[in-house]
């Protein structure tokens, strides 16, 4: 099979023939039909999270069940499925505990293992999430990164009908987070962004501004703008911490935390069981991530590689999926 792979860090990607594995017998092998290009690629390209070389990166993956084990019953050939891109043991202290991103041996597929800039890939039958018939192949595949992380955030910090939010940064996983907290009946969405056509995007779907939020949920991973939103929770509101960060927060204790019952929250990727409410959102239309689609290109290396370029530079394209 083809595939279009990371040989080394800070180079051009590299269009290769890989051998075709078979499923084992918990496993499904999906015939690839669209996988999002997303920044964190081109973050893996550059050497950041030192992936293992050589690497196929792809994390936003669907497609069709090709074969599948002996010992799988839930999915079968033919199935449309996304692919969940955690890859976790369900037995371990961290999967039972606290969650399946804590998992002690997990993997991040398109990272730890081989992902979906390819023409098939092998998966855990469990991390096949089936795409109801009215949901496309690109729409799905895109859902399994950003929009479920967005929507990891927003349910631990609980928003629901009457919510008082804030989106700090509106970039992708703003944008999802936006349309996700509508439909779940936030009250006013407040969104923060330096950028001025984004604030007017914003605007132009109804973001309003507050005086006090209950909610805020930060994309931007920058302290000053964590710690002034922060200061603009009603007592006992959070902040979800999305955006990977190194920064200090200057935050005061007393003032800003306990004296208002404040919280600050950490959101580390999904769980799979939020990608079947995603599902079901997208085939009843409450939400639709097509728009957000605005590139295709096909299973090739110097395309892939200029879209990555792009997004290293900062980029107006939404988002670009590879499609078959
Ligand atoms: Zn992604
Ligand atoms: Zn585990």
């Amino acid at each position: 099979m083809r595939a279009v792979r990371i040989h080394s860090y800070n180079a051009p990607l590299e269009a290769t023939t890989l051998p075709d594995v078979s499923p084992g017998p918990r496993e499904v092998k999906v015939s690839i039909a669209a996988c999002g290009i997303c920044h964190s690629d081109a973050h893996y390209r550059s050497g950041f999270g030192a992936t293992p070389l050589p690497r196929t990166p792809g994390h936003e993956i669907a497609g069709v069940v090709s074969e599948a084990g002996d010992e799988v019953s839930d999915v079968r050939v033919g199935d449309r499925v996304a692919i969940h891109y955690l890859v976790s043991c369900g037995v371990c202290r961290g999967c039972t505990e606290s969650g399946e991103q804590f998992c002690e041996t997990g993997e991040m597929i398109g990272k730890h293992r081989d992902g979906g800039y390819a023409d098939s890939i092998v998966i855990p039958a469990t991390n096949a999430i089936p795409i109801p018939p009215n949901v496309s192949f690109e729409a799905a595949a895109i859902m399994m990164c950003s929009t479920a992380t967005a929507y990891h955030a927003l349910r631990l910090a609980q928003v629901g009908t009457g919510t008082r939010l804030a989106i700090l940064g509106f970039g992708g996983l703003g944008v999802s987070a936006f349309h996700l907290a509508k439909f779940l009946g936030a009250a006013s969405i407040t969104v923060i962004d330096v950028i001025p056509e984004k604030l007017r995007a914003a605007e132009a779907l109804g973001a309003r501004d507050s005086d006090a939020f209950d909610v805020a949920i930060d994309f931007t991973g920058r302290a000053d703008v964590i710690a002034s939103a922060f200061r603009r929770l009603a007592p006992g509101g959070c902040l979800v911490l999305v955006a990977l960060s190194e920064e200090t927060l200057p935050l005061n204790p007393y003032r800003d935390i306990l004296g208002k019952e404040r919280r600050l929250i950490g959101c580390s990727d999904h769980l799979r069981e939020e990608l079947f409410d995603l599902m079901r959102f997208a085939a009843n239309g409450d939400i639709d991530v097509s728009p957000a689609i605005s590139r295709r290109v096909g299973l090739e290396a110097h395309a892939i590689d200029a879209v990555l370029d792009e997004l290293d530079r900062g980029t107006g394209a939404l988002r670009t999926v590879i499609e078959r």
